[in-house]
């Protein structure tokens, strides 16, 4: 069969229902499970595996073992402690286990009588009396049968609530026999098998292994995700991924944007009146944004810089691109705080070369805001500046051209993508450009953001220092209050951020407010403010602006300060539970003080004892003030998904591949995938289709 003959998608694989076993109500789970298709149950991966293929010795068993054993019991009864339970001891000359049972029926405990030999299958635990098993599965074996073993690993699926692993065992094993049957040639979508670890597998032969392993298998690298077999089949989905990305992103370039070709006076002339020079860094990136803005096309650009490498600046040079050519360009911040700085930050700027700047906040009284509205509908705004609320405030614009999306590490792709379609008015579609300072491996950046260019600012302006840290447990909190007394006292400001363990922003802003009141009337000649999230958006920035004229010396914030809050004379900070904190958040913190040229240092207050990830975060923050050494640290922790903000949002939810623990693959991914789109165009649908399936409509969006 020739593959270029006909389009392929993947429902001209059979409905699953050609298996035998499927009633209405097994539909019902499959269809949860998004399983429509054989193909669709070919591709639905084991996440882990048991080893009932051999028995062992209770003397060789670990705790964390899962396995089959055989052996009699020797002892067994009810007990009553806290609550009933059936407790049996069970020997096989080698050693003894006890197995332990809860919920247990009278049958059952006639079974397992002493003289009783069994055969059971669990999970190996530590017990206050030696090795024990809670509810193994287990059956009373008469005496001489031959136990049958599996031949194979078991493979355990992903399923849900009502959906036994022996159904899908059952289903898959069809699926398999079907697939030596008819050898559909329609499964190898690549031209040639990818090299993989110096090997070339075929799709179906990773599919048969990693449903079904052989006893012999490496179960190490199988439990690790390194499996060759599984390599093969991670290759395929992060291709998949990578085509879906592209695709969007060909999508995108096809709609019609301003082509921004003016030669930059506006911005010259910004430059002209910088007291200091723009980094090399700066100046590549914002090239290339220029460069972008000249295309027919929206640009999709997205800029990663680590805390404090100027920023802010490159949204300015891009928005002032497009006002001079007579467009309007919004810049969209996380939080209201932010936004606020933003405003203070472009109002200095932009008002000297005459652009007209308006803004919106959630707290805005409605005649100020209805103001605004009109100046951003009738073209005199020029420059807006807001939380992303802004869209979703009815505002409209006369000529938008350009929409920034500040520190997008708050925002999940999800967002970005609705953003992005929001910004739409008219004919034309805006140009984007993202910033975030979340500092992530090129490879990973490349995968997760393949729908975006990628540039990053890779230099600090000079004369930043590093900000000395250092950890003080909680019992020696005194001292440091005593330190930022007398910083304060020599004319240093100081950030005090209060966290608490409760997720609830009331009560964090309890907690700084009764902080406020302790340290104001422990240091009465230090002038100290306060700043939360639960304060009105002017109450909020007329602290923040006291704080940035030296009105105070001493800020009791919140997180709140967490993004963009720029104060370069604040060189102390202390945080306290800072063992609570993730190690983004942390070093988010930490970036708003080591802004001036003064030595800067940073207190993290903890209390005792530490958990290891969270004595990891600490060593961590006081070894390094590399963004990009941090990430990695972090990306290891807590994994990708929870580091991009992908997690939350389905986008990049792989089945078998890990774009940490795979990325070496990403290569050769990338140049399959250049491959596919210009030789075989029409297999990137049915991969996409195999791998995403229907959760890639969200892309249509
Ligand atoms: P971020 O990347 O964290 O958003 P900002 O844009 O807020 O950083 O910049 C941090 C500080 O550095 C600001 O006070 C800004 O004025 C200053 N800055 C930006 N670019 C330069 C530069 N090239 N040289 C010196 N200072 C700079
Ligand atoms: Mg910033």
């Amino acid at each position: 069969m020739n593959l270029n003959e006909r389009p392929l998608r993947g429902d001209m694989f059979p409905p699953v229902t050609v298996l035998k076993g499927i009633g209405s109500k097994i539909m019902e789970h499959l269809q949860r499970l998004q399983i429509h298709t054989v193909q669709d149950l070919l591709f639905h991966l084991p996440i882990r595996y048991q080893d009932r293929t051999q028995v062992r010795a209770i003397g060789t068993l670990k705790p964390g073992d899962e396995c089959v054993l055989i052996g009699t019991v020797e002892h067994s009864e009810t007990v009553y402690r806290k609550r009933r339970m059936l407790l049996a001891s069970v020997s096989d000359g080698t050693g003894r286990i006890l197995l332990r049972f809860f919920y247990f029926s009278r049958a059952q405990s006639d079974n397992l009588a002493s003289g009783a030999s069994i055969r059971c299958f669990g999970e190996v635990r530590r017990g206050v009396r030696g090795l024990e098993m809670v509810h193994p599965e287990y059956e009373v074996q008469p005496e001489r049968t031959v136990i049958k073993l599996e031949d194979h690993l078991t493979p355990i699926y992903p399923t849900t609530e009502g959906l036994h692993q022996i159904v899908l065992r059952r289903l898959t094993t069809q699926a398999l026999k079907w697939l030596d049957g008819e050898k559909l040639p329609e499964l190898d979508l690549l031209p040639v098998p990818p090299d993989i670890d110096g090997q070339q597998v075929s799709i179906i032969e990773a599919l048969k292994f990693v449903h079904r392993p052989p006893p012999e298998a490496n179960t190490l690298a199988l439990a690790g995700g390194t499996h060759l077999m599984q390599r093969r089949l991670a290759f395929e989905e992060l291709l998949a991924q990578r085509l879906s990305l592209f695709k969007l992103r060909l999508k995108i370039q096809k709609q019609p944007a301003v082509s921004i070709t003016h030669p930059g006076s506006l911005f010259a002339s910004l430059v002209e009146r910088l007291e200091f020079e723009l980094t090399k860094a700066q100046q590549r990136v914002i090239k290339a944004v220029f460069a972008d803005l000249q295309n027919p096309y929206p640009m999709l650009r997205l800029v990663q810089g680590d805390v404090g490498s100027g920023k802010t600046l490159i949204a300015i040079a891009a928005c002032l691109q497009v006002i001079e050519a007579g467009y309007q360009a919004v810049v969209m911040a996380p939080t209201e705080i932010l936004a606020e700085q933003h405003v203070q930050v472009f109002s200095n700027w932009l008002a000297p070369l005459g652009v007209q700047l308006a803004w919106l906040s959630g707290s805005m009284k409605a005649a100020r805001s209805n103001e605004m509205k009109d100046q951003i509908a009738n073209g005199q705004a020029q420059a807006v500046v807001g939380t992303h609320a802004l869209f979703q405030q009815g505002v409209t614009f006369r000529d938008l051209a350009l929409v920034v999306v500040d520190e997008q590490h708050r925002f999940g792709v999800h967002q970005r993508l609705a953003l992005r379609e929001k910004g739409i008015q008219g004919a034309l579609h805006p140009h984007q450009l993202i910033m975030t300072a979340t500092p992530i491996p090129r490879t990973l950046a490349m995968t997760a953001y393949a729908d975006l260019d990628y540039s990053v600012i890779d230099e600090l302006p000079p004369g930043r220092k590093p900000v000395g840290t250092i950890a003080v447990p909680r019992e020696r909190r005194h001292e440091v209050v005593a330190r930022v007394a007398s910083a304060c006292r020599r004319g240093q400001q100081a950030y005090w951020v209060c966290t608490l363990v409760e997720e609830s922003e009331a009560m964090q802003c309890k907690a700084a407010e009764d902080v406020y009141r302790e340290l104001g009337s422990m240091l009465q000649d230090v002038r100290v403010g306060l700043v939360h999230g639960r304060m009105k958006g002017k109450e909020k920035n007329a602290v923040m602006q006291g704080f940035a004229n030296r009105e105070t010396d001493l800020l009791v914030a919140t997180t709140v300060i967490e993004v963009g809050v720029d104060v370069p004379n604040a060189s102390l900070m202390i945080i306290e539970n800072a063992e609570r904190l993730g190690l983004a958040q942390l070093h988010q913190l930490r970036g708003r003080v080591g802004r001036g040229g003064q030595d800067s240092s940073c207190v993290l207050l903890f209390s005792p004892p530490l958990t290891e990830n969270a004595k990891l975060r600490i060593d961590t923050m006081r070894g390094t003030t590399n963004g990009f050494d941090i990430a990695k640290v972090d990306l290891e922790i807590r994994g990708p998904g929870e580091v991009l903000g992908t997690r939350q949002t389905g986008m990049l939810q792989l089945r078998i591949a890990d774009i940490l623990r795979d990325q070496d693959l990403i290569p050769d991914v990338q140049e399959c995938a250049k491959q596919l789109f210009t030789e075989h165009p029409e297999r990137v649908d049915a991969l996409i289709d195999r791998w995403l399936g229907r959760s890639m409509e969200f892309g249509q969006v």
